[in-house]
Parts: C-alpha cells; structure tokens; sequence
C-alpha cells in the first residue's frame, strides 16, 4: 500500500476547510484544460464511512472539477469491482477507460484471474490530500511528486488513470492489459494503467515515476 493509497487518517473539518477553500481559487483561475470526462452537475453526500480512517462525511461534487476532499476516497484495504458502476470512481472515469479495464477483467476472471479496481476518479480536493500527506511523508515537495502527481496533472482527476489490485493482477494486467490497450506508466508503480497503447498495442517507454 503506498502513501498515494492511504489518506490522512486525522481529519480535521477546519483545515480541510482552508484547502478545499485555496483549491476553489485555484479551480476559478482555470487552466483552460478541456474536461476529458462528461460534467455531471450533481452532488451525493458521503456516508460516514466506518473505522477510525474514515474522513470527515463531506459534500461530494462530482467532475474535473470537483473540489471536495473525499472525492474518490476508498477504505483501506477495501476494493471495487470494475462493474461497480454506481461508485463515481468508476463512473466518473473516461467511458472507454472503463470499458477497457471491465474487458480485461473478464479475460482475466477466464484464466482465474481477479482484477480489482483500487483507485480510479479522484476529486481535485481529495487529490491535493494525497499530495499533502506525501509530501508530510517523504519530507519534501520533490521527493513526494515521485509518488503522488499534483492535482493539476493528476490522470486519476481527468479520469484517465485506474489503480488495480492485487499485485497478482498487476503482474496479469502488466503482461496482457496492451491488448485491451492499457499500459503501466511508472516503473515504480505496477498498479496504475492508463488507456494509452497506440493501434498495433504498445505502450509507450516506461517512466521512472510521476516525476520522471
Ligand atoms: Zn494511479
């Protein structure tokens, strides 16, 4: 389990507050960035989530621009289906990322394989607390961009990055996911795929790490 996996465990409503306040800013200052996924202008509260890890219950705004900090928040330890399409992380993917990796899933399950969804949309809100708590991590800005990618240039944000797991599947998905034309990224992380083989499914060279 890595730090981009495990969310701050002490919430604190006013801190969270304060970023999701400074993301708001920043959100309204724009990027010109085109949304890759559909806007859905809706907007579901979180249930208290149960164990002492849970975050604070929050308004969850679904979308690119999502500000909210539990956009996206899994349980530790706890995994989804890939057909499990009520969950906005997965319904807020990219549509043919999604396909992609239910596709795969099936022609895993075929050779005794389970795929399981560990991370997929994230809130730009939730996103900024992964990088705080990496950056409380590994003790710097540099060396936390190495694991967690800002929200800016998150693919989890776009929609356009799904984590799986067990490493098993990952070794699976690593070996046979161009075909449904997913790729590893980052050499350091054998858990995220992204759709981006080209038509003759290769992937592109890996990186090193979200940095790199
Ligand atoms: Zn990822």
């Amino acid at each position: 389990m890595s730090a981009r996996d495990t969310p701050r465990t002490s919430g604190n409503l006013r801190v969270l507050a304060v970023i999701g306040g400074a993301l708001t800013a920043l959100a309204t200052a724009g990027c010109g960035q085109s949304p890759q996924v559909a806007l859905v202008q809706t907007s579901i509260v979180v249930p208290p989530a149960p164990g002492p890890q849970a975050p604070p219950a929050d308004a969850l705004t679904i979308g690119p621009a999502a500000v909210d900090t539990t956009g996206g928040w899994l349980a530790d330890g706890t995994m989804l289906s890939p057909f499990d399409v009520a969950n906005p992380i997965l319904s807020q993917l990219d549509p043919t990322l999604l396909a992609a990796a239910q596709d795969a899933a099936r022609a895993a399950e075929a050779q005794g394989i389970a795929l399981w969804v560990t991370s997929g949309w994230r809130s730009k809100g939730f996103q900024q607390r992964l990088f705080d708590d990496a950056v409380v991590a590994y003790g710097s800005v540099e060396k936390a961009a190495e694991f967690v990618a800002t929200p800016e240039v998150s693919k989890h944000v776009m929609g356009q990055a799904i984590d799986i797991g067990p490493a098993e599947a990952d070794r699976w998905l690593i070996a046979n996911g161009r075909q449904f034309g997913l790729c590893q990224i980052y050499a350091n992380e054998i858990w995220h795929f992204e759709l981006v083989a080209d038509a003759n499914g290769n992937c592109p060279p890996l990186r090193p790490n979200a940095a790199g």
